[in-house]
């Protein structure tokens, strides 16, 4: 549970979201932290060469002179601290401090200074300064050589860094903390269609009776969201009408079998209870359970063969389809007795399955044949045109209406006009359809003139 938690949209946007402002407030501060200190010890070197020229400008060479400097000189004493060293020829070098340059000076020595470049040092417990030496060296006997040295505290430069990384730090904070609840909320809305569709296919599936019609919400947005659901709404609709038509198929066979089982009770019952008073109806009985069984297992073995057409993988070779037409056609119209017109273009080569291309033309025949007058002429017809074939089977029969010339394709479909009159199942036309679409191919069924209809295979040559 706790790792599905971690693991939603909403929580890896907001992880990435809360690295990402992490990784830039750090790169912001360096940046913003490394132009200030580099601007302000700018300023403050500035400022020490600045009381260096100063010094020299004023010749400073005893203490009167030092005096006069310093009533004019802005320089802070608390945190900037000058000592001259005059050097007079044959006497002892003499030292001018400003206030409190003595006392630095005695820290100083006693303290640890290191030394960060040549200017900038750090002394520890007092903190980082910036020293500037320079020199008026004496030209004649009678001028001192005069050495200023000047440490300026950059407690100033420090205390701001400080400041702007305490700044940085609440800002980057705040920005942390409610950046990363707003993404969350965001990322949480974004991916609130997908939790709700994600609800709704959890209801379904718990609910299988519904049988897949539930259909789910279609958010206006997000798009992605929004295509998904409508192809996934597809699925559920085309799941739902095969499972519709999956029902309809068990309750036909089931009514198919019911009907020939039913009778050959009845003739068994019949035989049973008047059997031996009157033995003459035993062989009416046999003929008819015989005929029905017939029927039975003729529907049993149309379903198998369904079943088997339904998962089977058609292996194709090149054969030749004018002959094996033409041999299938005769042998049918000899066991039929019925005359069959030929109609077969010479040396059809094609990439097809021998057997089911038998089998189609077969149930073709056969049905030409019960739905047509036994005088009239069944025609076989076989055309190739460019990459694809045609094969025909025309009859003069009953034809098949305008308005189920699509449906009779379908399993266990039969016309009103012979449901009652003709013996069949209604399931070999749906063998045929089945077989033509396992080959790639596509049947229709035409009218034909001046009646009857045509069955039209259209193949694939390769
Ligand atoms: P069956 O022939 O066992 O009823 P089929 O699946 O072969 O089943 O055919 C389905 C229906 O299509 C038939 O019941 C019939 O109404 C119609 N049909 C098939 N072939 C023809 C045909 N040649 N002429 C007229 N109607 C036909």
């Amino acid at each position: 549970m706790k790792k599905t938690l971690f693991n939603t949209s909403a929580a890896r946007i907001t992880r990435v979201y809360a690295l990402l402002l992490m990784g830039i407030t750090v790169i912001l501060s360096c940046v913003i932290m490394s132009v200030v200190g580099l601007k302000q010890f700018q300023v403050q070197r500035q400022q020490a060469l600045g009381i260096v020229r100063g010094l020299k400008r004023s010749f400073i060479a005893n203490q009167n002179d030092w005096y006069w400097w310093r009533m004019g000189s802005w320089a802070d004493t608390k945190s900037t601290f000058i000592r001259i060293s005059v050097d007079k020829s044959g006497k002892a070098n003499r030292y001018l401090y400003s206030p409190n340059a003595k006392a630095f000076l005695a820290t100083k020595s006693r303290g640890t200074v290191h030394r960060l470049t040549h200017n900038i040092h750090y002394l520890e417990n007092t903190g980082l300064y910036y020293h500037v030496r320079a020199s008026d060296v004496s030209t004649s006997a009678k001028d001192p050589t005069v050495r200023y040295d000047v440490w300026m505290k950059l407690n100033g430069v420090t205390n701001l860094l400080w400041l702007l990384i305490r700044l940085i730090l609440l800002i980057s904070l705040a920005f942390l903390l409610l950046g990363t609840w707003f993404i969350y909320l965001l990322a949480r809305k974004l991916n609130q269609p997908l939790v709700e569709l994600t609800g709704t296919t959890k209801t379904i599936n718990a609910d299988i009776s519904e049988n897949y019609q539930r259909q789910l919400p279609v958010p206006a947005s997000p798009q992605e969201v929004h295509d998904l659901t409508v192809e996934f709404n597809l699925l559920l609709h085309s799941l739902s009408e095969q499972e519709q038509a999956d029902r309809r198929f068990v309750a036909n066979a089931s009514h198919e079998l019911k009907t020939p089982i039913a009778t050959i009770r009845g003739y068994v019952s019949m035989v049973n209870r008047r059997g031996d008073a009157h033995p003459e109806v035993i062989p009416t009985a046999l003929a008819f359970i015989d005929k029905e069984s017939e029927r039975m297992q003729r529907l049993v073995e149309s379903l198998l063969t369904l079943s088997r057409a339904n998962q089977l993988e058609l292996t194709t070779s090149a054969v030749d389809l004018s002959t094996i037409i033409t041999d299938t056609a005769i042998s049918y119209g000899e066991s039929m007795g019925r005359e069959i017109q030929l109609e077969v273009q010479h040396h059809v080569i094609a990439q097809a399955n021998q057997d089911s291309v038998e089998q189609v033309l077969t149930s073709l025949l056969n049905n030409a044949q019960k739905y047509s007058p036994a005088d009239t002429p069944i025609t076989v017809k076989l055309a190739a045109v460019g990459k694809t074939l045609t094969l025909a089977v025309a009859d003069q029969g009953i034809g098949v209406p305008d308005a189920e010339k699509d449906v009779i394709f379908g399993r266990f479909y039969r016309t009103s006009s012979v449901r009652n009159t003709v013996a069949g199942n209604g399931l070999g036309l749906a063998i045929v359809h089945q077989l033509v679409t396992l080959s790639h191919g596509q049947i229709v069924v035409k009218d034909n003139q001046p009646q009857g209809s045509i069955f039209e295979v259209i193949l694939p040559r390769q």
